[in-house]
């Protein structure tokens, strides 16, 4: 099964290069070009065979899908925009967004982790490595048996990111980091770190400095695995730095490009979490519709009433326009153009999607949406941190709404 997959993604990948250079216009996006679509079914088929039926037990159980995320790996899928020489796919974010979408489809705890090494972690690490931390710091998280995670928010700040108030300090031909990080995804998984530390407060954001940090690593500890709401089978918890001591070269970018390398990260992540918000909104117009058929009340299955034919209208006017966003915001960075407007836009309609729809599915599936013998509470659950994290709905809208000042200045 796994090389099954394994063949069609390499045969979509040996199709990639004929696609890019048909330079894809935005016009495509009523239709995916093939390598993509292949792409797509095949991540489709593997959420249908390897993610839906374990899903729930993962989310109760709050286990990471260890095995999963290996088979993804193996299938380029921890580190799609990744050049085939350092291990990666050598595909392209439309490709991130559409598996992550089918992967989140069938399980978001699974599409976070997914998410947090390729956009997170492993982004900003391709923009702004040298070759030799690239080789170190990537090459052993694209096969799955490695993640990364991303250390910005803090106890005391996590929308104003520039407060940080983690500081690093150099001593002794050394980094020396203290701070504590907080609601660090994979935190409890990871085996490596990209961690965001002011090495010059008086500087405020400008002082914020990134730095590469291998886990377990002597000063560094975790916290507790945090309850959450949804997503479970992920780990999240703070990441305590006490003089944690680190080699000079660990340094990422220039010392003062912290700041810029976290917006410019979250720019690009917001599509990977609008996607996964698109695959829990497709996970639960799929449980409504399946059970709108199979329901009868009244002597007719419940699908024939008017009233459960609007809420299955309107969730897939949500889902199908929300994707629109989101492969537009995928198109415009893979063609090298400004994307933060269209990635915040398709993130907030995405996530507003998904919580929508999850909301939805309960309703036509009345008393099964509220048990978890259906999918449709877990997805109401999972769908409610696409409004928090990588920046809130709010965040969101003040990121489009500073861009559309700056469009329409006279
Ligand atoms: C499950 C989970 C996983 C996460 N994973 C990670 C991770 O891997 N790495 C990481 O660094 N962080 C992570 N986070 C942190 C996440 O990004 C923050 O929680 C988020 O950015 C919001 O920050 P906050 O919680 O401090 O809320 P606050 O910033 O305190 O915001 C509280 C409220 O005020 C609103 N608000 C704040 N500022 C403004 C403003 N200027 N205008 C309007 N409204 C505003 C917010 O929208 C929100 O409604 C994770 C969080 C969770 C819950």
């Amino acid at each position: 099964k796994r090389k099954g997959a394994m063949a069609a993604l390499f045969t979509a990948r040996r199709g990639l290069g004929a696609c890019l250079s048909g330079r894809r216009r935005l016009s495509q996006l009523a239709e995916l070009p093939e390598t993509h679509q292949l792409l797509r079914q095949t991540c489709r088929d593997f959420a249908d065979r390897e993610l839906i039926p374990i899903a729930g037990k993962l989310d109760k159980e709050h286990a990471y899908p260890a095995k999963q995320i290996q088979d993804l790996g193996a299938m380029g899928v921890m580190a799609i925009e990744v050049p085939e020489e350092l291990g990666g796919a050598g595909m392209d974010y439309l490709a991130y967004s559409l598996a992550m979408e089918e992967i989140s489809r069938g399980c978001a705890s699974t599409g976070v982790v997914v998410s947090v090494n390729n956009s997170l972690y492993i982004g900003p690490i391709l923009k702004n490595g040298t070759e030799e931390q690239k080789k170190k710091w990537i090459t052993p998280f694209t096969t799955g048996e490695k993640v990364g995670c991303f250390c910005l928010s803090e106890p005391g700040n996590g929308s104003d990111a520039g407060a940080a108030s983690t500081t690093a300090r150099e001593d002794g031909g050394e980094w020396v980091l203290s701070g504590t990080k907080a609601w660090i995804t994979n935190s409890w998984d990871a085996s490596a770190a990209v961690v965001f530390a002011t090495t010059d407060r008086t500087l405020k954001h400008k002082g914020i400095s990134a730095f590469l940090v291998p886990m377990p690593h002597p000063g560094l500890s975790l916290g507790k695995k945090e309850d959450k709401l949804g997503i479970r089978a992920s780990s999240t918890a703070n990441v305590i730095l006490e003089d944690c001591r680190l080699p000079l070269d660990h340094m990422l970018g220039p010392r003062g490009a912290g700041f810029k390398i976290a917006m410019q990260t979250l720019d690009s992540g917001r599509i990977g979490v609008a996607s996964q918000a698109l695959g829990i909104a497709q996970a639960s117009l799929e449980c409504a519709a399946d059970y709108a058929h199979k329901r009868t009340a009244f002597g007719a299955p419940i699908g024939k009433l008017q009233a459960i034919q609007f809420k299955l209208a309107d969730m897939s006017v949500a889902v199908e326009s929300a994707r629109l966003l989101t492969w537009k915001a995928s198109l415009l960075r893979d063609a090298g153009k400004p994307f933060t407007k269209e990635a915040a836009m398709a993130k907030l309609s995405a996530s507003e999607a998904a919580t929508f729809c999850s909301h939805q599915a309960i309703q036509v599936l009345g008393g099964m949406g509220y048990v978890s013998d259906m999918p449709a509470e877990r997805h109401y659950r999972d769908a409610r941190i696409t409004e928090i994290y990588e920046g809130t709905s709010e965040i969101q809208r003040l990121v489009i709404g500073g861009q559309v000042l700056k469009e329409y200045q006279s």
